[in-house]
């Protein structure tokens, strides 16, 4: 496995992102992202990523250097990141989301970092999803109930609420599928869905979650008019956004514009997006002028090759 097609994949939507963040769909129909600029919503240079890709390289430092799995360690990074701009393009550590930070202020103060997550119904954002993609290199595709814990555990951090895990249970599922098989993007999340059920037909509280999943688990989310497609940063509209788009493209290139241009939370759908188009269509499909721009470039290659040496049990 070569992690740096879904990595560098999300790292590059994020960056693409950014310029954008909360601009509206109706604003980007009139100027919509066609390449990777910079400045606008924070004023940073072209190729800038922000808290997603930050996040998710803090993951992957602390699985390297603790295969094992460290959550104290990992912890101990985000909040690294948060105060000290730790894994950020220019030492600035920018776009940080409101549960993540009370997790990162509870286990500052000493709580112990299972217990720091936000567990009620509006920590529901996006902020675990979109750093989740690293334990999927972790695991089988034939999820093991250890499997879903350690995800559940990586999301709790921050993001403890079951929607939430839910949505980086069946994220995962996807990415594991596509990570396994030569199948089509559809099909990886057709048969996710058809998991993902299974592995809950006996759990009471997914059942309470199940309704918000609906136009997931129904596949209706295939086939919706954009104008039904939400691309805040709720965990559910974040997902629904990201499958839609994953199965309205057929490249790299056409997946992350689309993406970004839904508008509203840009950088994450389009980090979230490209997690799973980078998996399924490769590094090398990623345009060659997206991956010049972006920062520290070398620096994530390098990281990625010994994360490499991790996940291939080199
Ligand atoms: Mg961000």
């Amino acid at each position: 496995m070569n992690s740096k097609d879904g990595i560098i994949g999300l790292i590059i939507g994020d960056a693409l992102g950014v310029p954008v963040e909360f601009k509206s769909r109706k604003e980007l129909e009139k100027n919509p992202i066609e390449k990777m600029i910079g400045y606008g919503t924070y004023n940073k240079a072209p190729g800038t990523f922000s808290d997603d890709s930050s996040l998710t390289l803090a993951t992957i430092d602390s699985i390297i250097k603790h295969p094992e799995i460290d959550y104290e360690d990992m912890m101990t990074k985000f909040s690294n990141w948060y105060h000290n701009g730790d894994y950020t393009s220019d030492g600035e550590t920018f776009d940080v989301g409101h549960t993540t930070v009370l997790a990162i202020s509870r286990y500052d103060d000493g709580v112990n970092p299972l217990k720091c997550g936000g567990g009620y119904e509006h920590d529901n954002g996006n902020g675990s999803l979109m750093r989740i993609l690293p334990v999927a290199y972790l695991i089988n595709e034939r999820m093991s109930s250890e499997d879903v814990e350690l995800i559940y555990n990586v999301s709790g951090l921050t993001h403890n609420h079951k929607r939430s895990k839910i949505a980086c249970h069946l994220y995962c599922q996807i990415a594991v599928k596509l990570l396994n098989n030569d199948i089509s993007l559809r099909d990886s999340i057709n048969q996710s869905i058809d998991d993902i059920l299974k592995y809950y037909k006996d759990d009471k509280e997914f059942d309470m979650e199940r309704g918000r999943f609906e136009r997931i688990f129904s596949r209706e989310i295939f086939n919706l008019d954009i104008n039904d497609i939400k691309s805040s940063g709720y965990v559910i509209d974040t997902l629904e956004a990201v499958l839609w788009t994953l199965v309205n493209t057929n490249s790299y290139r056409e997946t992350l514009l689309k993406s970004v241009n839904l508008g509203s939370d840009t950088d994450t759908v389009g980090a979230i997006c490209g997690g799973l188009a980078g998996i399924y269509y490769g590094y090398d499909s990623i345009p060659e002028e997206w991956l010049n721009t972006l920062a520290r470039k070398e620096d994530i290659l390098n990281l990625l090759d010994n994360f490499d040496k991790i996940i291939n049990k080199e």
